[in-house]
């Protein structure tokens, strides 16, 4: 695979497009000159790749829209070294942005054949760093918790008890929450123990997160 100056061009406009859209972080905007999302994407969608929107992956899934990733990603607001779950790996394009801003990165996909592909190409990037498991999600990975924060990145009709009590104290959940046809984008932060607040923000349309296999296995 090639990362062309061609490509390095189309993805320097593409930032220039999300920051006109509203993402300010500039390390976010930064990630996403970074990181090459032709590689991410079907042979045949290539050429349209730095195009602000999502295309389909395997199993029926899709690869979100730049804008999407970039406005998860400055909510959650990563720091260097923070222990980060992602639920919903997909094409492993959002879970490289997170590694790449420094974010110790577990990340979980129910499909196993996304998973694999995913970690072959973070192989393939030097992102070594990434923990990569196939199983359901919805659960978490109570195994790894806390984590100081959670970005899902599949649609959800509730948010998955699991998620909210495996964040830190002061860690934060991004999370769309709705029905089939759009999700309010929520951002919630543990305060306590026992309490949480919780911002409505933006809507959006996501494929599902579903309630998905009983076991999970590190690949
Ligand atoms: N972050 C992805 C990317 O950059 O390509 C976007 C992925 S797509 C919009 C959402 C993904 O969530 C799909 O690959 C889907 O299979 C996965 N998913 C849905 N429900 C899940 C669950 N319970 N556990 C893990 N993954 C799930």
């Amino acid at each position: 695979m090639e990362d062309s100056n061609r490509h390095k061009g189309m993805r320097k406009r593409l930032a220039l497009q999300l920051y006109e859209k509203g993402i300010q972080d500039e390390k976010v905007l930064g990630a996403i000159q970074a990181i090459p999302r032709h590689f991410f994407l079907d042979k045949a969608f290539e050429e349209h790749a730095y195009e602000d929107k999502a295309f389909p992956i395997d199993e029926e899934q899709t690869i979100s829209q730049p804008y999407t990733v970039a406005y998860q990603t400055e909510l959650l607001n990563v720091q260097k070294r923070e222990k980060v779950l992602e639920v919903g790996t997909g094409s492993g394009y959002q879970s490289a942005i997170l590694a790449l801003l420094g974010a110790r990165l577990y990340t979980i996909e129910r499909h196993e054949k996304l998973q694999k592909k995913a970690k072959k190409m973070f192989d393939l990037l030097g992102l070594l760093g990434i923990r990569s498991y196939f199983g359901d999600g919805y659960r978490g990975l109570g195994e790894f918790a806390p984590f100081d924060k959670i970005l899902v990145t599949a649609g959800a009709t509730e948010i998955p008890t699991a998620l909210k009590e495996q964040l830190k104290i002061g860690g934060v959940l991004v999370i769309p929450v709705g029905n089939s046809n759009h999700q309010k984008m929520l951002k919630i932060t543990r305060t306590t123990a026992t309490d949480y607040k919780q911002e409505v923000l933006k809507t959006f349309r996501f494929v599902p997160l579903l309630k998905g296999k009983n076991s999970w296995k590190n690949i």
